[in-house]
């Protein structure tokens, strides 16, 4: 993949974790620039506001030079323009991703044509994890230091906690 390359990983990231770590790592080799962007949707009830999320991955990615935290709400694609990325990042984790991913990726086909998105296969040890599965983990008080960078795990038990 050329160098020169600017890319938009966008997501909810509600919060980070090494799945998603390990799909940025390896994007910023590829990229030039990578932006990590944070969907404001309207239609879901994050546990962590955008300016957390952002704050967040910020402190998670301080190791990498190439690489921009954002937030953006509306079309992916017309965020991807405005920013000059001709490049969308998706993970994808099991067969139950796919289907979901493909759908998306043709639809922003349809609507900007020049945009790509480039699917990168998860790592094995995270492909059953989610910001979904480390929420319930930590709702019920279990551990969740191996799927989440330290301070998310604290902000987790800090907000999820049961004696809370
Ligand atoms: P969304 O709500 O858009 O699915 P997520 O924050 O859940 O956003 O995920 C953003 C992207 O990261 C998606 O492409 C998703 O498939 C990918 N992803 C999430 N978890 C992992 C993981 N454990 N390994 C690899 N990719 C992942």
């Amino acid at each position: 993949m050329p160098k020169n390359l600017i890319a938009i990983y966008p997501g909810s990231f509600d919060p980070i974790t090494f799945g998603h770590l390990d799909i940025i790592e390896r994007s910023c080799q590829m990229v030039e620039m990578l932006t990590v962007a944070v969907l404001k949707n309207p239609n879901k009830t994050p546990l962590f506001t955008v300016q957390e999320r952002i704050a967040q991955i910020t402190a998670a990615t301080k190791h990498i030079h190439n690489l921009k935290v954002d937030s953006f709400t509306g079309l992916t694609v017309e965020y991807a323009q405005q920013q000059g990325a001709k490049i969308l990042i998706r993970g994808l984790r099991a067969v139950s991703d796919f289907e979901m991913e493909l759908q998306m990726a043709h639809t922003n086909k349809t609507l900007n044509h020049t945009i790509e998105t480039i699917f990168l296969a998860t790592s094995n040890e995270h492909s059953f994890l989610s910001s979904s599965v480390v929420k319930a983990i930590a709702e019920f008080g279990g551990q969740v230091d191996h799927l989440v960078p330290a301070e998310i795990a604290e902000a987790l038990r800090s907000r999820l906690s049961p004696q809370n």
